[in-house]
Order: C-alpha cells, then structure tokens, then sequence
C-alpha cells in the first residue's frame, strides 16, 4: 500500500508551520466571511503553471479553475456535465468577480500534441480527444495567421487558443452581459515557464505584450 507521498507531507507541515501561522488572520477572516474573490483565473492543469505562485497570491484572493490546455467550451446548456462552465457561472453570478483571465502557458502538452498532424492521441481514454477537439478553431486560425517560423508555430498556437477561449466566454450569455456593462473584464495572459515571463493580451495591438515589471499594469 502506498502511503502519503513524503513531499505533500513536507509541504504540509512547512505550510501548517509557515505560511498558515503568517495568513492566520486571513484565513480565520475567510472562514467566517467567505470568500470574495475579485479575480478568476481559468489556467491549465500543467503542474509548472500554478496560477497562486505566478501571481503570488494570497487566500481568498483568486477563484481558480484549471483544465487540460486551459480551455474554455462555447456555451452550450445541454444538460451534459460541464465543469468550466459551472464554474464561470459560479464565478459570475455568485461571487460577482471583476476580472476573469484566460491563463495560457507555453510548452502546453495539450496545445502540442494539438497540433501534430496524424499523432497518437494525448490518451487511449475516453475523454482528452474530445476535450482538445475545443482547439480545432484555433489551429484554423493557425493556418490563417500570417506565416509564422517553424519553432514559434506552439507558441503562435497556445496564444491563438487563448483569444478563442476569451471569444466562447463571450458565448455565455451571463459574461457578454457583465462585460458590456463593464462589470467583469476578460483577459488573456500567457506564461513562459523557462524565462518566468507573462505576457497580457493587449487590445490595441491585438497581441501580447511582456508585462513590463516596475511599471504600471497593462488595461
Ligand atoms: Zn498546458
């Protein structure tokens, strides 16, 4: 029989010892008000895209839901199990977030293997070949982007997920709502795992951009 693993039982007792001792007030906060998120974040499952640690949050601070790839599915209330889109619905209409961020990461294996032409699927099970069929408009927009190098066609790739995954957000009638009246505001952000660098979808250029540290941050 396999016990706990020894790293979440370490983990454990540095954070009961450490970081739990210093938020103690918060979280006794939290336990008595609730939560009152003001960001929600929608991040890929990859364990080196944790949105916590990139954006050093605190408890309470950032209602989070992570999928394979990141990825959001049109609205569609059919009557099927929809964990994404419970989760936007519970973010909007119960916890009334202002900002909701599409957290794109790169060398996403799900964005990767995406892309490969006639490749094994991700699994032999029942559920990822659905799922990354989500990233079919996407890889369209691949091949109507301008011509883009051999090596940065993943990269081009997981952004262009990104935006189409803000664009079905805007599917579900309860968000297009929110951000028309400009109570919720969608973005898009992207994180380079090897150089510790995110990126923020900027309107103006259609594009991202570094977000640029000591500076202010970016609409
Ligand atoms: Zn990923």
């Amino acid at each position: 029989m396999k016990h706990m693993p020894g790293s979440l039982f370490e983990g454990y007792v540095a954070f009961k010892y450490g970081r739990f001792r210093t938020e103690r007030a918060r979280y006794h906060e939290l336990a008595k008000k609730g939560q009152k998120p003001d960001v929600m974040i929608i991040g890929c499952c990859d364990s080196r895209a944790a949105p916590e640690m990139i954006f050093d949050a605190v408890p309470g601070e950032l209602f989070v839901v992570r999928n394979v790839a990141n990825l959001v599915p049109p609205y569609a209330p059919d009557g099927e199990y929809h964990s994404t889109s419970a989760a936007l619905e519970y973010a909007v209409q119960v916890l009334r977030v202002g900002h909701i961020v599409v957290l794109g990461h790169a060398r996403c294996g799900g964005i990767a293997a995406a892309l490969q032409e006639d490749s094994e699927p991700l699994s032999p099970g029942d559920f990822i070949g659905k799922w990354m069929s989500l990233t079919e408009a996407a890889k369209q927009d691949l091949v109507n982007h301008a011509p883009v190098a051999p090596e940065s066609r993943t990269e081009t790739m997981e952004k262009l997920s990104i935006l189409r995954s803000l664009e079905n957000l805007r599917s579900f009638p309860c968000i297009s709502i929110i951000e028309e009246r400009g109570r919720t505001a969608l973005h898009g952000a992207y994180f380079d795992i090897e150089t510790g660098v995110l990126s923020w979808y900027d309107r103006a250029s259609g594009w991202f951009r570094p977000v640029e540290v000591g500076l202010q941050p970016p609409v």
